[in-house]
């Protein structure tokens, strides 16, 4: 597939079905895998050949599904995980151990900030973060002997600040270590951070994957560029005998192009089990044939409603990447030229009472803890994600009372603004 466009690889990626099989990819619920002689399974847990045996491990739809999110991002291989927070977990927790550190974006994800912040740190594994727009002597000034991984993401969620994937990748290439990106928002419709320098790509299929509101789940994608063996002294567990599969060597078994997904698969899949269930990567599935179909769409919708909301004389400040008006703006052009997502954020004159009594008026936007979904939603975080902090600390954050974040669906943009034009009177 990998001379096809987007476009027919979103549709017909990861899975070639042979004469008189589904053309639809099987559903293969079944826990567990049959075989004629134990020396047949035997080598399958020597990883001396490939195939399945349990699901914890590898299940046949869920590679179908991971291949074909291989495929759109440019990447050698990919796994599915059972949420976004177990893929960003295994991809750094497949090069970290206790004692090593870790530089990241302070513009992530809550739950990714979380998961660096207090469980990585409970495990022994620190994390600098660094401002997204960090210069480069600001960047190298945050790299420690441990560094082992950088982390960011492409546009950040709920922030909207777009990396420096560039400037990133340089930083951490210069200190013999990858860079991981979590491409959610955009995905690779809209960017393919692989092309950009990155070394690992993770998501959240929960959202524009599926994009349905339906699944939960999480995909890790290798570029298959980085060279262990090359900093061989920072990545022992790629390239020093795995005792748990008879002292093989990852990074020589499988190469640039295996070795990470292989090991993250047969070690932190066998020993965490965050697997994706079969079921849930069908879904995704059914969305990914209509992700290039829908991303324009959800861009289109999110310009449209930034441009209003941007002339409204009850919005003090909108956050879109697409505005020229947006700080993000020339870097959206960069890496994000066909647009990057349908997430806007806007701070409402009034604060707190006013975002309350505009959320209460919108009849098509719902009320949601949820982004790039179809149905169009929206969250104030003072009085929801946020509710503990004091305005005083909201405003510290970068998070005024009367934040709003709009998640566009794929309604008729005039009717969403039409919605929030009567709920902002
Ligand atoms: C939602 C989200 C996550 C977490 O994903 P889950 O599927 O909810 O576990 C991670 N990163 C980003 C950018 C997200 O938006």
């Amino acid at each position: 597939m990998s001379n096809y466009s987007m476009d027919t690889k979103c549709v017909q990626g990861g899975y070639t079905p042979g004469n008189g099989e589904p053309r639809q990819i099987p559903i293969v619920q079944s826990t567990t895998f049959k075989y004629a002689t134990s020396s047949d399974m035997g080598k399958l847990f020597d990883l001396e050949a490939s195939g399945y045996f349990y699901t914890r491990l590898q299940n046949p739809t869920n590679d179908y599904v991971a291949a074909k999110i291989a495929e759109l991002e440019g990447g050698s291989a990919a796994m599915l995980t059972s949420s976004g927070q177990a893929a960003n977990f295994f991809a750094l927790f497949n090069i970290c151990e206790a004692g090593s550190h870790v530089v990241a974006s302070s513009s992530i994800y809550g739950g990714t900030f979380n998961l660096l912040a207090v469980t990585m740190a409970k495990m022994g594994i620190e994390t600098t973060f660094v401002s997204p727009d960090a210069t480069e002597e600001e960047l190298a000034a945050a790299f420690k002997d441990n560094t082992r991984a950088v982390f960011g993401e492409t546009i950040a969620n709920p922030a909207l600040t777009v990396l420096d994937i560039e400037k990133f990748a340089k930083a951490a290439h210069d200190h013999g270590v990858p860079l991981i990106i979590d491409n959610t928002f955009p995905t690779p419709v809209n960017c393919r951070p692989i092309e950009w320098g990155a070394d690992i790509v993770t998501h959240s299929t929960t959202k524009y994957m599926d994009g349905h509101g339906v699944a939960v789940g999480g995909a890790i994608v290798d570029s298959g560029k980085f060279d262990w063996m090359a900093h061989a002294d920072k990545f022992p567990g790629l390239t020093t005998p795995d005792e748990s599969y008879h002292g093989i060597v990852y990074a020589e078994k499988f190469g640039k192009e295996g070795a990470f997904i292989t090991k993250a698969t047969s070690q932190l899949m066998r020993d965490l089990g965050s697997i994706q269930s079969p079921q849930n990567a069908f879904y995704l599935n059914l969305g990914l044939e209509s992700l290039h179909v829908r991303m324009p769409k959800h861009v289109e919708n999110g310009q449209a409603v930034a441009e209003f909301l941007e002339q409204h004389e009850k919005v003090v400040k909108v956050n879109y990447p697409g505005l020229k008006s947006d700080p993000y703006y020339d870097r959206a052009m960069k890496y994000l030229g066909n647009g990057g997502c349908g997430v806007v954020s806007f701070e409402i004159a009034g604060g707190r009472e006013a975002a309350e009594a505009f959320m209460g008026k919108l009849k098509i936007c719902a009320i949601e803890t949820h982004v790039a979904d179809a149905r169009t939603c929206c969250l104030n975080p003072a009085t929801s994600t946020h509710r503990q902090m004091t305005d005083e600390q909201l405003n510290a954050a970068g998070i005024p009372a009367g934040l709003i974040r709009i998640s566009c669906g794929l309604e008729d943009k005039k009717d969403l603004i039409a919605d929030i034009e009567q709920a902002l009177l």
